[in-house]
């Protein structure tokens, strides 16, 4: 049922009962009213009547023509006002005594006349009493109905306020726990209301929303696992290994190849935080543990199918913070090729040596006049053979540093060093080549340093390179720095020229294997400073360059006090 109809029904209903109420209140009024004039038309005036007949009789002797005329005109009056029972006989009998008396006065019909008079009086008292008895029960009635009435009146007005209330929140409030429920996502709320009434409507509405929502959800749901279920297609059958992390580092998806170098099944690392499956496994904890540092540049070695494997990790983050990807490149191929690339360039420097060695003797004993004398000519011609003969076995020897390092069989024979020693045989070494170009080389020195402990051929090696560098690239009677001081903990060897300069571009790349900076026009092999950087990273110290063009560069190597 509509509300609208509720409400009306019910107002209705008390408006009925209120109109019963006052209809009856009027009918009852009207009726008492009614009773009392028929009490005052019947019984009250014979009452009267009788009582000046009385009147008439009493009066009798002292004005006789008044009394009679007064008694037969209310004898007329009660002979048409007869309302009860036997009154009409006692009327008549009053009527024939009082004509008895008019022919024949006496005492006794006097007396007899008063006796009907009393009676009619008497009758028509006990009319009025009974006719009062009544009234006082009708009165009685219509009170006891009337305030049935009234009480029915106020059961309906408690009903309509205790209902009507309910009857237009209780909806209200289902509909705003509907909503809620569906903010809360549950789409299987629906609301039932009586479909007759006016939210009926809003009802099925809603209950065609929560359908649709929930058929969207379920169709949203199954796109979302389908396309799950083809991105870990697709992560599964990539070979290299993948981790997914979240933001807070639980383990969000992972594929067969990262399972099986992690030795872990994917069940047991799913949903897990990396951080405590790390505890329990070294490459899940070196790959978590790169994570912050970001070291991705060193490759990893895995053993895994009974061989080494060796992968490049990167770190991918994701936008927002809202995670981490870890992939695995594996790098074993090339690793392979790179280490038979060093040992063949191994082999081959080490097999240069000794021909080298040989034409740099016989050009020797060829420049020796013992022999023979040779003309300027040929004796340029040797020369040229020296020097590059010289160069030939500068590159090899410095080929075969190279794959030292590369193959990780770098000896070190630590001693206590002074600084000055290296410096001292850095220009001894390159006396000849500073001569060559008349290079004034002035040392820096203070009065009390540290000493060093390295391998003092190594590091001696690589100043050496430095000078012999600061040499080729500067101008003909330049002037070098060669210096050592003490800084916090550290002890720098410094060679400063003042030649060309070094881009800044290139800062960082001149430590690359076999980089030249573009447009150099000394003949190298871009070997010198990648293999400084070796040796002095593996005394734990650092070499860099300040330099600006134009300016000249200083190369500062950073080495820990002994
Ligand atoms: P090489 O000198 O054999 O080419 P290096 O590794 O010693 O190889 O040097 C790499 C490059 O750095 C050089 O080719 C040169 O361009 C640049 N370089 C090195 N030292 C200096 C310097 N003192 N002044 C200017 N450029 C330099």
């Amino acid at each position: 049922m509509k509300i609208r109809t509720k409400i009306s029904l019910s107002i209705g209903l008390l408006l009925a009962i209120i109109t019963l109420l006052g209809a009856y209140a009027a009918h009852t009024t009207e009726r008492s009213k009614r009773n009392t004039e028929n009490i005052l038309a019947d019984n009250y005036n014979s009452v009267k009547y009788a009582q000046k007949m009385l009147w008439s009789i009493h009066n009798l002797e002292t004005d006789s023509l008044l009394a009679l005329a007064t008694f037969s005109e209310n004898l007329a009056l009660q002979q048409r006002n007869i309302s009860e029972n036997a009154e009409d006989k006692h009327t008549a009998q009053l009527e024939k005594q009082f004509n008895t008396y008019r022919t024949a006065p006496s005492k006794a019909n006097l007396i007899a006349l008063s006796e009907t008079i009393n009676m009619i009086i008497l009758l028509n008292g006990n009319a009025i009493e009974k006719k009062s008895e009544i009234a006082t029960n009708t009165a009685h009635q219509a009170l006891i109905l009337m305030i049935v009435l009234a009480l029915l009146c106020f059961v309906v007005a408690v009903c309509m306020l205790i209902k009507i209330p309910q009857t237009l929140t209780n909806p209200i409030e289902k509909l705003i726990e509907g909503i809620l429920e569906i903010s809360n996502h549950n789409y299987d709320k629906r609301l039932r209301f009586d479909e007759k009434s006016e939210f009926g409507e809003v009802a099925s509405s809603f209950n065609n929303m929560a359908e649709e929502l929930a058929q969207f959800q379920q169709s949203s749901m199954a796109r979302i696992i389908s396309t799950k279920q083809y991105l870990e297609i697709v992560i599964n059958s990539i070979d290299e290994p993948i981790i997914g992390l979240d933001s807070e580092k639980n383990i969000l998806f992972v594929n067969k190849t990262a399972t099986a170098i992690l030795n872990i099944p994917s069940e047991k690392m799913l949903k897990k935080s990396a951080l405590d499956l790390s505890l329990s496994n070294d490459l899940l904890r070196r790959l978590v543990k790169g994570i912050d540092s970001k070291v991705d540049d060193e490759p990893l070695k895995i053993y895994t199918n009974d061989k080494e494997s060796y992968f490049d990790v990167h770190y991918l983050a994701l936008p927002e913070d809202s995670g981490i990807v870890i992939m695995l490149n594996n790098i074993t191929r090339f690793k392979e090729l790179d280490n038979a690339k060093t040992n063949f360039i191994s082999v081959i420097s080490h097999e240069l040596k000794t021909p080298i060695s040989a034409i740099m003797m016989s050009v020797k004993l060829l420049k020796d006049n013992r022999i023979g004398a040779i003309n300027d000519e040929q004796s340029a011609l040797a020369q040229s053979i020296s020097e590059n003969s010289d160069r030939l076995l500068s590159i090899s020897s410095e080929l075969l540093k190279m794959t030292q390092v590369e193959a990780g069989v770098l000896q070190l024979s630590p001693k206590i060093t002074k600084p000055i020693e290296l410096i001292n045989y850095a220009i001894g070494a390159t006396r000849v080549l500073a001569a060559k170009f008349e290079c004034n080389i002035e040392v820096q020195y203070p009065e009390t340093i540290e000493k060093l402990f390295v391998d003092s051929e190594k590091i001696a090696w690589v100043v050496t390179n430095l000078l012999s560098n600061a040499i080729h690239y500067s101008s003909d009677n330049a002037r070098i720095i060669i210096g050592a001081k003490e800084v916090d903990n550290k002890i720098e060897v410094y060679i400063k020229d003042f030649g060309k300069g070094i881009d800044s571009r290139y800062h960082k790349t001149i430590f690359d294997r076999y980089f030249r900076v573009p447009g150099t026009k000394v003949q190298g092999s871009g070997l010198g400073l990648a293999i400084s950087k070796d040796f002095v990273e593996a005394h734990a110290g650092t070499i860099r360059v300040e330099s600006e063009l134009g300016c000249g560069s200083c190369f500062i190597i950073s080495l820990p006090k002994n």
